[in-house]
């Protein structure tokens, strides 16, 4: 058996030695939440996994889309079986992955990690809890309140239906190869709101337009949303720019520009 996987830049492989972080990820997945299932994402050489496949209270499945990795952790976990995945994460078929809900854990490869984030709001009804390491940047941005000048669009998008805590930040030491940023841990808990309470098509294109343009006011960067309806560019939310409005002020603009819009 190889001792080690060779770590690949282009695969933003970075593995964490340090155990005490690695269990304290796996304990941040509450198991007190509803769910049987887990999913790591880029276990690597299985840091998580060791601690994860402890765990009676839930099933661990994990993906990877290095076989170097695959093959190393068929035989260092031969218990998985049939839970080893062997892929690409932003191709896997979640619906026919689990007919439950499931929770996601990973040191996510921080090139893709807005896009595990994306996903994970695609079937945010099945995915009530996630535990991630990422950027330590990514993760504030994530975790930023209104107001904020790191607030933007994976801000509101995630808050609409999560409920983000940073718990605790990494230094680059504890990884080999040490990446050039810090990382952070932090956990998205699934709130309560099904319905966002307005066309969320046009929801997703308001935050971007905004946001696009963070520093203009909203009369600025809405201006096609907005175009010859002066009735509602008298609202006060026009005045602010994106970064001032929490997500319901959100809902509430978009509600105001599609009504006007009819
Ligand atoms: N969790 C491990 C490894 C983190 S490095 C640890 O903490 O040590 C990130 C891992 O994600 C690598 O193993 C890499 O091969 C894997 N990976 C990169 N892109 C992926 C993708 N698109 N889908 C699944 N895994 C991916």
């Amino acid at each position: 058996m190889r001792e080690t996987v060779r770590a690949k830049k282009h695969l933003g492989q970075h593995f964490l030695n340090d155990l005490t972080i690695a269990e304290n990820i796996v304990e941040a997945l509450n198991p007190a939440l509803q769910f049987k299932k887990v999913l790591e994402i880029g276990p690597g050489m299985g840091v998580l996994t060791q601690f994860l496949l402890q765990k009676t209270d839930y099933e661990t499945t994990i993906i990877d889309i290095d076989r170097e990795s695959i093959a190393f952790l068929q035989k260092k976990f031969p218990s998985l079986e049939n839970r080893i995945i062997s892929g690409d994460f932003l191709k896997l078929n979640l619906e026919d992955l689990f007919n439950e809900q499931f929770a996601i854990i990973g040191n996510f490869p921080y090139n893709i990690s807005s896009q595990i984030l994306f996903k994970m709001l695609e079937h945010r009804d099945k995915v009530p809890v996630l535990v991630g390491m990422f950027q330590k940047e990514v993760a504030e941005r994530i975790a930023a309140p209104p107001k904020n000048k790191t607030y933007g669009i994976l801000s509101v998008f995630l808050q609409a239906f999560y409920t983000i805590e940073y718990l605790f930040t990494v230094h680059e030491d504890v990884f080999t190869p040490p990446p050039r940023v810090k990382s952070a841990v932090i956990r998205c808990t699934r709130n309560k709101t099904m319905e966002l309470g307005c066309n969320e098509i046009l929801f997703v294109k308001v935050v971007k337009a905004g946001f696009n343009q963070r520093r203009k006011t909203l009369r600025n960067s809405l201006k096609p949303y907005i175009h010859d309806k002066p009735e509602i560019s008298s609202h006060p939310f026009f005045t602010k720019r994106a970064e001032e409005l929490s997500v319901e002020d959100f809902v509430e603009l978009t509600n105001l520009v599609e009504k006007k819009a009819l």
